[in-house]
């Protein structure tokens, strides 16, 4: 199984990352779904779930999208922390 993001041959985890935008009347949404490695993952969970909970409140709409988004990620989230981290040659145990 070879990551999505950036090819290479690391174990993956299948995930569903998703990020809202909320704009009053509108709203824009963005869903990265995929087999995406550890490091890969973890990087775009971040980015994807700092800007939901930053700029995804804002419509009523993306109120009740947001936290449902927010939990999703973090569902995909420990998927990705229970994947082998290739690059820390340390154990980390819990
Ligand atoms: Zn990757």
């Amino acid at each position: 199984m070879s990551c999505q993001v950036c090819g290479r041959q690391v174990p993956t985890a299948r995930v569903t990352l998703m990020q809202n935008i909320g704009m009053l009347v509108a709203r824009q949404s963005k869903t990265l779904q995929g087999d995406v490695c550890r490091p890969c993952g973890l990087r775009a969970f971040k980015s994807m779930t700092l800007t939901t909970l930053f700029l995804g409140w804002w419509g009523v709409i993306s109120l009740v999208l947001t936290p449902v988004f927010l939990i999703g990620n973090l569902v995909a989230w420990s998927s990705l922390r229970a994947l082998p981290a290739s690059d820390e040659s340390n154990i980390q145990s819990g």
